[in-house]
């Protein structure tokens, strides 16, 4: 299983991409701007799209990939890339991105019958396998519904993706029965005392509260 880290940074700046993880070939874990660093060889082999919630660094790179490789896709006889999110954030996307008006609604282009892209709802606790990797959707807590995922990695354990979360003790209790070897982290903002009020407001971890909320564990734990 190869992941590698295409964003991990809260914003842009030369250096600076926002969250974005590809699982092996096919699997594109949130869709932030590092999206943009692959070629387009390897944008066309994306098959699944798994978005954590609705908040732009975590999305904004569907669109411009789905224009980038509806052609390609099209011309190869390729299904439909499936973006897979909860019901919330997916009514999100419709309403306020592939709206026409943002952006063109690509489960619709460049036909009905065959779209670039498909959206599929999924669930807290729900297991999917795709690119033949067991995913599990894992609960978040942030100011919209929001989710995680673990990536089964087989006996090296489980790689473990929080998406943006705030204290969070139901995803800390399911962690407690897994094997995990790697855990991803979200942390927004720095701890002095004006930033952590509004880390609080935002629902979001700074670095100090982030790690009082850890469980003990032996698993390698990285911090965006
Ligand atoms: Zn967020």
């Amino acid at each position: 299983m190869i992941i590698r880290v295409l964003g991990c940074s809260g914003a842009i700046a030369a250096g600076c991409r926002t969250t974005s993880f590809l699982l092996d070939d096919a699997v594109l874990i949130d869709a932030g701007t590092g999206v943009g660093d692959l070629p387009l060889e390897a944008l066309a082999k994306i098959e699944h799209i798994l978005i954590s919630h609705s908040h732009l660094d975590h999305v904004l790179s569907i669109g411009l990939l789905a224009d980038t490789v509806s052609r390609v896709r099209l011309a190869e006889g390729k299904a439909p890339i499936w973006v897979h999110a909860l019901p919330e954030t997916l009514a999100a996307l419709r309403a306020h991105i592939f709206n026409g008006v943002i952006w063109p609604d690509f489960t619709r282009l460049p036909s009905a019958e065959h779209p670039t892209l498909a959206f599929t709802p999924i669930a807290v606790g729900e297991t999917m396998l795709l690119g033949g990797r067991r995913i599990e959707v894992l609960p978040a807590s942030h100011t919209v519904p929001a989710v995680g995922f673990a990536v089964d990695g087989d006996a090296a354990g489980w790689w473990v993706y929080t998406g943006d979360t705030g204290p969070n003790p139901a995803l800390w209790e399911r962690l407690q029965t897994m094997t995990v070897a790697h855990l991803v982290i979200e942390t927004a903002f720095s701890d002095d005392e004006r930033q952590r009020y509004q880390a609080i407001v935002a629902a979001e971890h700074t670095p100090e509260r982030k790690y009082e909320a850890i469980p003990r564990s032996s698993v390698d734990m990285f911090v965006r």
